[in-house]
């Protein structure tokens, strides 16, 4: 056994093999190794039945970027003192159409966390039916406390070394956490302004200047069709269940937003320092209030309201409750969690954030049999409805959000569908080998059209 290479008789010899070569090839990246090994425990034993792939080592090329490019952002404070932090693009795949994935601004960003991110991209964006290969960005700078001419200054200093790697062809980024529309709509003028240029080379942005309808609410409600799919597949619904939100930024407020439009009660939602437990449900009101902190950056403990009881320092998960939507993080579910949400009655865990669980916390759910709608399947509504943003674009026209919101249920449910294709065994759907193979299979069969390469 070399680092590249693996021969084994049977999946698990050909997992163990393939892990140690790329825990060797990629050294203190704990979070690219928990995505890889998650997607390989699943696909292995798919990929042994269709050798074509193992003979072209696939799964070797598929977890190496294309590159992964990084690079000085200095920029200026309020105080007039020089600041640097470090930018990141990690382009992984471009096997089905141009890199896509979203920017995060966040002090816990490093090169592990952006490969993991842009592996899982890779799967999810060819999960939407739609031309698009796998990408993600950022920077480890902390938006939080920063004032707004400070995050504008970082932005176009950000977006002042980036420019020459993106291009509506080659690489397209969008938002993700701590960046918002805000963000997006800084580092889209600046891009215009280095390359004389409207082009749309980034989504997410405003409706004046090119962006989509929906795409704000897309990865939210896009959660809440795929679990209506997954629930209804399995004569279930959300009428009247009662559900736990994690986050509280964009992905959870769309998410519990669509929730309570669908009869289902939201009893809390949170953010990186505590939980909001409202024993009534989440109300319009709530939601306003929550949604106001938030775009001020400032922490649900500050919330008033006599329906919300703040609880510092602890994780919604010990709360009794059908179903839970974790939307703030990676690894926000684990071993513990997981027991904690079974033993409280909870039935089914839909991933809005990107790899919420830890491998432990998946093995416990598909143990004690709950539903599982990994992120790769379930978050997909945000990108999927970016590429409608690049569609758009590229043709010069607006759909109206009556359309894009039709388009979105359109390809959750055909998410949906994929992954019980791949995914039914004995009448029971593993929607987590569903989203895998159904992602790999067209990455890599484009890849292998292309010869060695
Ligand atoms: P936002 O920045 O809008 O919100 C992030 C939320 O998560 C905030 O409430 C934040 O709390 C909380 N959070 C961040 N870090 C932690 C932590 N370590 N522990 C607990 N809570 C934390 O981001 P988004 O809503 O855009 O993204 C949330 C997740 O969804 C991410 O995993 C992202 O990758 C994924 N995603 C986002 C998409 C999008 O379209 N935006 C698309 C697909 C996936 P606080 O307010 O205290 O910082």
């Amino acid at each position: 056994m070399s680092d590249f290479f693996c021969i084994a008789d049977n999946p698990k010899e050909y997992h163990e093999c393939f892990m140690q070569g790329l825990v060797k090839r990629n050294p203190g990246e704990p979070e690219f190794h928990q995505a890889a090994s998650e997607v390989a425990s699943t696909l292995l034993p798919y990929v042994f039945d269709h050798k074509k792939y193992i003979e072209a080592k696939i799964l070797e090329r598929l977890t190496e970027p294309d590159r992964v490019i990084s690079f000085r952002v200095c920029w200026e404070d309020d105080k007039g003192d020089v600041r640097v932090n470090r930018g990141y693009r990690v382009q992984f795949n471009n096997s089905i159409g141009p890199y896509k994935g979203g920017l995060r601004f966040h002090p816990s960003v490093n090169q592990s966390v952006l490969k993991f991110l842009g592996f899982e991209q890779i799967f999810k964006n060819s999960l939407t039916t739609l031309p698009i290969g796998g990408g993600k960005g950022g920077s480890d700078f902390d938006p939080k406390g920063k004032s707004d001419r400070e995050i504008m200054r970082f932005c176009q200093s950000f977006m002042t070394e980036l420019y020459r790697h993106i291009g509506e062809n080659t690489d397209v980024p969008a938002g993700d956490i701590g960046v918002g529309a805000k963000e997006v709509s800084y580092m889209f003028g600046q891009y215009k302004r280095l390359v004389n240029r409207f082009t749309g080379v980034l989504t997410g942005k405003g409706l004046e200047f090119g962006g989509s309808h929906i795409r704000t609410e897309a990865t939210g409600y896009g959660l809440i069709y795929f679990t209506m799919n997954a629930l209804e597949h399995n004569g279930d619904s959300l009428d009247g269940k009662v559900c736990l939100v994690s986050g509280s930024g964009n992905v959870a407020q769309y998410a519990a937003q669509k929730l309570m439009s669908l009869n289902a009660k939201v009893v809390a939602m949170s953010d990186s320092r505590g939980t909001l437990y409202m024993k009534n449900g989440l109300t319009v009101e709530l939601l306003d209030q929550i949604r106001e902190l938030k775009l001020n950056r400032q922490p649900l403990a500050k919330l008033e309201n006599p329906g919300a009881e703040y609880r510092e320092g602890q994780k919604p998960w010990g709360i009794e409750a059908d179903f839970a939507f974790p939307c703030a993080t990676q690894n926000e579910i684990d071993l513990s969690d997981a027991k904690a949400l079974t033993e409280n009655g909870c039935k089914g865990v839909f991933e809005g954030a990107n790899m919420p669980c830890t491998n432990e916390a998946i093995e416990y759910f598909q143990e004690k049999e709950l539903f599982f709608g990994p992120a790769k399947a379930a978050n997909a509504g945000g990108v999927a409805i970016s590429a409608l943003e690049m569609s758009q674009n590229s043709m010069g026209m607006s759909w109206d959000a009556e359309n894009v919101d039709s388009r979105l249920k359109q390809i959750m449910s055909d998410i949906h569908k994929t992954c019980v294709l791949y995914g039914e065994k004995n009448g029971r759907t593993c929607y987590l080998t569903g989203a895998n193979i159904g992602g790999f299979v067209k990455v890599a069969d484009a890849m292998l059209a292309y010869g060695i390469n």
